[in-house]
């Protein structure tokens, strides 16, 4: 018999009525013989609330709340409690089921609280409860600290912790269920013409999660293309057996016969840009501005530096996520002296949007046709970024959608399958 990991995300564990669903769709694949490993999410809107009832309770000793070890405890419970209901359901349907929670499995992580990765899953406990017969239901989103502090993965982790149970009982596939029915060419609540593609290459899909597609969290990605376990994405909102031939298959480049030049558009709000105007233009100046950003563990991502047309001073602009936006300006500011730049802007009215592709590698005009299309459309790009399989710019946030809509036209995205 072979194992199988199924995950639920929180609009599929919104309610009773849901879960019932979902405890359907996991007695079905029990009684088509497989083991299975159930990982869930916290009810849909759940995570949020106890995330600003933390944010209400105030910091700890100077530290941001997410590197605080009780926001851990208290966001890690929601997910405590849809795994009781969905076992509760389950063994309500005659079914033996069990709930381990993360510190029982135990999911090991490192102490990075708000943040943490999943350093090792013993498997023993899992294993022994599967070949039982049982159905095994894991919240996911948390673990345990090898010095027995509970911590959270980061939000949309339940993905990974889906992940990480399948390569840890070395699952024939984890099957992410969620409020759509695949992965689609870009998030189809913007635009309703987005085609749900029926593969994906690991690579495609590590590229469209951290640009911004949260359909899948980027460490689920990373450890399922490293660990190389099989991942399908489909819907929760439908009955045992209307499944078939439905979902995305995240898998292998070389097993996808229909190869796109790009496969789809993503996108992100959560950027800021930030300009130092003025900084001198020698040796050593950029690298002084980013080691005090590495040292406050700010992540930067796009950057541009200009020089102007004197040649003895330079503009640098970066990006950083929204919500380091303030903490990034406070710290150039409290160095403006020691750097030596005349003035810094700050813009959170931007946005990035990305074309991700394999095809990339082999094509030539693919970032023209992104240029043109944005063009005609009236919007001014920022800021240009490029990797082997995917082009980002930088726009005014207020363009996001008709960029994205601009995009999947231009690369005739609409017509993918059909
Ligand atoms: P869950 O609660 O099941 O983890 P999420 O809300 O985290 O679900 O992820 C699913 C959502 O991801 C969809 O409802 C959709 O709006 C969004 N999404 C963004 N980009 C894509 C894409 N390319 N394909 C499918 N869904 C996408
Ligand atoms: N409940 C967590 C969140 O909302 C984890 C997850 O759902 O994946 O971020
Ligand atoms: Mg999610």
């Amino acid at each position: 018999m072979t194992r199988l990991v199924m995950k639920f995300g929180g609009t599929s564990m919104a309610d009773l009525e849901r879960i019932r669903r979902a405890a359907r769709l996991v007695a079905a694949e029990a009684d088509a013989g497989h083991k299975v490993a159930v990982v869930v999410s916290a009810m849909s809107g759940k995570t949020n609330e106890l995330v600003a009832w933390t944010d209400g309770a105030g910091k700890a000793s100077g530290k941001a709340i997410e590197g605080d070890d009780e926001y851990d405890v208290v966001v890690a419970s929601g997910e405590q409690v849809t795994a009781g209901l969905l076992s509760m359901t389950l063994r309500n349907m005659g079914y033996d089921a069990v709930t381990m929670l993360g510190w029982q499995v135990p999911i090991i992580t490192s102490d990075v609280h708000g943040k943490a990765r999943i350093l090792d899953i013993p498997p023993a406990k899992l294993e022994t409860a599967l070949d039982a017969g049982q159905i095994v239901v894991v919240p996911g989103f948390q673990g345990v600290t090898e010095s027995g502090r509970i911590t959270t993965l980061g939000r949309g982790g339940s993905d990974t912790s889906a992940v990480a149970v399948a390569a840890a009982v070395k699952a024939i596939r984890c099957d992410i269920y969620t409020d759509v029915d695949g992965v689609y060419t870009t998030d189809p609540r913007v635009e309703s013409k987005a085609r749900r593609l029926k593969k994906i290459s690991f690579e495609e899909m590590l590229e469209m999660a951290s640009l911004g597609a949260k359909v899948l969290q980027t460490r689920s990605v990373e450890l399922a293309m490293g660990q190389r376990v099989p991942v399908r994405v489909l819907s929760s909102f439908v009955e045992p057996g209307e499944n078939v031939d439905q979902g995305t298959i995240v898998c292998d480049e070389d097993e996808i016969v229909e190869k796109h030049i790009v496969s789809g558009v993503a996108f992100s709000r959560d950027e800021a840009k930030i300009t130092l105007l003025g900084l001198p233009n020698k040796i050593g100046v950029s690298a002084a501005v980013f080691a005090k950003l590495a040292e406050a563990n700010i992540n930067v991502d796009m950057i541009v530096q200009s020089e102007k047309r004197s040649g003895d001073y330079a503009n640098q602009l970066f990006t950083v996520g929204r919500r380091d936006a303030k903490a990034a300006a406070d710290l150039m500011l409290s160095v403006k002296e020691e750097i030596g730049f005349d003035d810094i802007k700050v813009d959170e009215n931007v946005a990035k949007v990305s074309i991700v592709g394999v095809g990339m590698r082999s094509h030539t005009g693919v970032a023209q046709t992104m240029f043109q299309a944005l063009s005609e459309k009236g919007i001014n790009i920022q800021v240009i970024s490029t990797s082997e399989i995917k082009i980002s710019v930088l726009i005014d946030e207020a363009y996001t959608e008709l960029a994205v809509r601009a995009l999947h036209a231009a690369y005739g995205l609409d017509k993918i399958g059909a």
